[in-house]
């Protein structure tokens, strides 16, 4: 499959990047990786993202280069998606009839574009970018190192996730020793947060809900607002319900505009929570994983944790 994907690209030149909308580290990073593999190719390439970049993210080599947009204008022979399952999962208009190559590990991926190459097995979509450059011969620049390296140390949560294992390690060597300074990515990651984020981490702490092996916890739309909190301040806040002892399962809630709430669910490894996710039209990974559903909060909470009580290792 790669080398399918590598014959796709050598034989195209004008080239659109984009993933999946509130992007996370895996996403902003792979894609700018992809992005100076193309140009150290002799390609011409954009970075498209329907929400641009985190805060957290922009520190990243060329980060700055990054078109936020909602559509695309510019004639681009080619789309590679990253990290997505479905044209929609980018939010962008104007991909439908374009030729597209999707990169994805994804336990839920889907074959959806004219090429797919869906591989579970690797730890972070970046790792299947790392393996890219190296089957086309680009060497792997610090800039291109520091892009791969904080996708790959944010999509294992800091090397803590279940995946982890020694490829995870031996990746991150060799990025390493082509550049990448893993303090200083470490540092822009975790702590380049707002302020306004620790305050929403308050308010969410403070509706904090524990039932045996789950825990979970919300913000409002009002709560937001009065905060001051953006849609990316709510990134990983669900993993701080996930660090209580005992607790195997968390979920995070956040009300939407339209009263419907985005659910975000983590496992400690026992339970897969993207079969939980996809019963509500979701997906992700066994440990990490999302979905919407109605409101208002109290359906909201009940639908979600109905369907994880029916999880024998929760009863
Ligand atoms: P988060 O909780 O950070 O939004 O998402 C966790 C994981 O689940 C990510 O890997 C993300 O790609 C996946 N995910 C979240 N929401 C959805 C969704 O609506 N559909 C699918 N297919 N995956 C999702
Ligand atoms: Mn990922």
């Amino acid at each position: 499959m790669l080398k399918e994907v590598l014959n796709h690209i050598e034989r195209r030149n004008r080239f659109l990047l984009t993933s999946h909308a509130r992007p996370d580290g895996d996403a902003v990073g792979s894609a700018l990786a992809c992005c100076q593999i193309l140009r150290a190719m002799g390609k011409h390439a954009d970075v498209v993202l329907h929400d641009g970049v985190p805060r957290i993210y922009q520190p990243l080599p060329f980060a700055d280069t990054v078109v936020r947009a909602v559509s695309l204008e510019v004639n681009y022979e080619a789309a590679i998606i990253l990290e997505c399952d479905s044209i929609q999962r980018t939010r962008l208009e104007g991909l439908e009839n374009r030729f597209l190559i999707s990169i994805d590990h994804h336990i839920s991926g889907r074959p959806f574009a004219n090429v797919n190459w869906i591989d579970p097995q690797a730890v972070a979509t970046a790792e299947m970018v790392y393996r890219l450059a190296r089957e086309a011969g680009v060497k792997i620049s610090p800039e291109i190192a520091t892009c791969l390296y904080t996708a790959v140390l944010t999509d294992t949560g800091s090397f803590m996730f279940e995946g982890t294992n020694e490829h995870t390690f031996a990746l991150a060597r060799e990025l390493v020793l082509a550049g990448a300074d893993a303090a200083h990515c470490a540092r822009n990651v975790y702590f380049g947060h707002s302020t306004a984020k620790m305050r929403l981490l308050g308010a969410a702490l403070s509706n904090l809900h524990r039932e045996g092996p789950l825990a979970w916890i919300w913000v409002t739309g009002d709560q937001m607002e009065r905060i001051g909190a953006k849609e990316e301040d709510c990134e990983g806040l669900v993993n701080y319900a996930l660090s209580i002892q005992d607790v195997e399962v968390a979920v995070f809630f956040r009300e939407l505009a339209d009263g419907r709430f985005r659910v975000s669910l983590r496992s400690k490894g026992q339970m897969d929570v993207a079969a939980v996710a996809e019963q509500f039209g979701g997906g992700g990974h066994a440990c990490a994983s999302g979905c919407s559903v109605d409101g208002p909060l109290t359906t909201a909470v009940t639908q979600i944790t109905a369907q994880l009580r029916k999880n024998p290792f929760v009863q």
